[in-house]
């Protein structure tokens, strides 16, 4: 069967099981999982910005390697003050650590069981890294693969694709750092580029970057969050940075992972 195979969407859930198996039988099958949260962003981006975002750049990646994108996992680990403006704040609706490994776990074991020869995870929210790399090694401990597997599985947050050409034109007066970009220009820029209508720009608050100390203190103080919720200002964003990251930041994603895995572009 043609790996590139009858299908009009890359959508896992759109398409049969009948047709999702001839594809696992060609051996050289990729599975996208975007990982996202359920979190405030502030008064001008939804709650649902970060998994939207990885769901978008995990579909663009996909489509350009033969790749399926499975169901987003679009309950993130709890949001952390200097990252996130905190869990306490309502709107932000978060999983232990327990669970994300737990769920990690069960869909990497489920999908390589089954037959994908890789999976990728895409993430889009700071705080899950730690724990879907957790929940990635409790699964190939499960299934039995050490070093010289076949079949591996890939983890990244797509903002560490951004290239420092693209860091200057998105950030002319100075980059704040990935850590406080919540709420800022790298998400609102993406999103009105690829999700205009579920961005209120008039709604958006000028600040400057948040403060924070470099310990952090348990339970925080409200205080330390913006009032807008966001870390950084959304100020200076527009449309044509969205496009400018999305397409720089898909195409060297794409590019690296087909390298990496013997994919052909
Ligand atoms: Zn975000
Ligand atoms: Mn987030």
């Amino acid at each position: 069967m043609d790996t590139s195979m009858r299908r009009a969407s890359v959508q896992m859930a759109d398409i049969d099981a009948h047709t999702y198996r001839d594809w696992l039988a060609s051996g050289r099958a990729t599975v996208w999982v975007p990982v996202g949260a359920l979190e405030q962003h502030g008064p001008h981006l939804p709650m649902g910005t970060d998994a939207i975002l990885s769901r978008r750049v995990a579909t663009a990646a996909a489509e350009a390697t033969g790749g399926l994108v499975a169901q987003p996992l679009a309950y993130g680990y709890k949001s952390q003050q200097k990252s996130g403006g905190g869990n306490h704040l309502p709107g932000t609706i978060s999983l232990d650590a327990s669970t994300i490994i737990g769920l990690t776990r069960d869909l990497v074991v489920s999908l390589l069981r089954q037959g994908a020869r890789h999976v990728v995870l895409v993430n889009g929210h700071y705080e899950n890294y730690q724990f879907l790399y957790e929940g990635i090694d409790l699964a190939l401990r499960e299934l039995g693969l050490g070093p010289g597997a076949e079949s591996s599985v890939l983890l990244l947050s797509y903002w560490d694709y951004v290239s420092a050409q693209t860091l200057e034109a998105v950030y002319p007066d100075g980059f704040p750092g990935w850590d406080i970009e919540h709420g800022g220009v790298l998400e609102t820029s993406l999103m009105l580029h690829l999700e205009p209508h579920l961005v209120e720009l008039g709604r958006a608050v000028d600040h400057p970057p948040a403060r924070l100390p470099r310990f952090d203190r348990l339970p925080v103080l409200p205080s330390r969050t913006p009032a807008s919720g966001c870390l950084s200002a959304p100020t200076g964003s527009d449309a044509d940075k969205g496009r400018l990251l999305f397409e720089q930041v898909t195409a060297d994603l794409a590019d690296d992972v087909a390298t990496e895995l013997g994919l052909r572009l």
